[in-house]
């Protein structure tokens, strides 16, 4: 379970989405047996894409961020609804890519490719989004994301620190969005607190509270909580979803699992739990 805590400025003329996420990325690294590259980049993406949920007027939505890459993780996922959030990575045990500053290579990792968002309302049509990556850093994709497609100016950070053991040792973000009628005054302020500003891990290794990195992120700008929500890495899955999927692969496909008269097993990309599905269970259309 992880606190999203959003603040606005004294004229609120901005607001601020802020979250420490160790336990939501730490549980996925668990279900996932994840390495570092993975952990670190699918920690951010979910850290930015339960962000991005909490930001949505309607609580209603069911948010779905991917990424496709040409790199060696081969591509992300992480979708969040009523509060849930979950995701996976294609190859968690992609090996650990360092950077020449020591730091885990995330856009090594990802490659070139695209970044889509899905924004389901339960409506006719679901809205959908998608852009080139930018850097495949996963922040400043957002950050180019919101630009583009919501043109609305915000400054994105996602950090996991991966600790010696591979277990994540401080996971946290915070999105800053600016309103269209904020003050020169208001955006200098905020662009010069954010130049000075330590990543986001960094805060947390000082044992920096939300709360704190919240004042200094708005720094002469007097930070006011408005609200809080709450998410948690949650998977929802049952056996009765695959057992449809299953009965809706093509007919040749089917029609092979059946003369094979063997139960068949399939696994959950959100949460590694396997399901074994008797040929009983496939006939029967109770
Ligand atoms: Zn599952």
């Amino acid at each position: 379970m992880s606190i999203v805590e959003l603040y606005t400025d004294q004229k609120k003329e901005l607001r601020l989405y802020i979250t420490n996420a160790r336990e939501i990325v730490e549980t996925a690294r668990n279900l996932h047996h994840s390495l570092p590259l993975a952990t670190a980049a699918l920690g951010r993406l979910l850290i930015g894409t339960g962000l991005m949920y909490c930001m949505e007027k309607s609580e209603r939505v069911k948010l779905t961020v991917q990424i496709k890459g040409d790199g060696p993780l081969g591509g992300l996922l992480a979708t969040v609804e009523a509060g849930d959030l979950k995701g996976y990575t294609i190859n968690p045990d992609t090996e650990t890519l360092i950077k020449e500053n020591g730091k885990l290579d995330i856009s090594g990792g990802i490659g070139h490719g695209r970044l889509s968002v899905v924004k389901d309302f339960g409506l006719k049509e679901p809205y959908s989004s998608q852009m080139n990556l930018v850097s495949g850093e996963i922040a400043e994709d957002f950050t180019a994301y919101f630009a583009e497609s919501e043109q609305t100016p915000s400054a994105v950070a996602l950090g996991v620190l991966v600790d010696v053991d591979g277990s994540v040792r401080q996971a946290g973000g915070f999105i800053v969005q600016l309103m269209p009628f904020a003050s020169e005054e208001t955006i200098s302020q905020l662009e010069k607190n954010i130049a000075t500003l330590p990543t986001v891990t960094q805060l947390l290794e000082q044992g920096m509270s939300t709360a704190e990195m919240a004042d200094l992120i708005l720094q002469g700008l007097s930070a006011e909580k408005m609200e809080e929500k709450m998410i948690r890495y949650h998977c929802n899955c049952e056996k009765e979803r695959f057992i449809r999927a299953v009965r809706g692969l093509q007919k040749e496909e089917l029609a092979d699992i059946l003369a094979e008269n063997k139960p068949i097993t399939v696994e959950c990309h959100f949460c590694d739990k396997k399901y074994e599905i008797s040929i009983d269970e496939l006939k029967n259309n109770g």
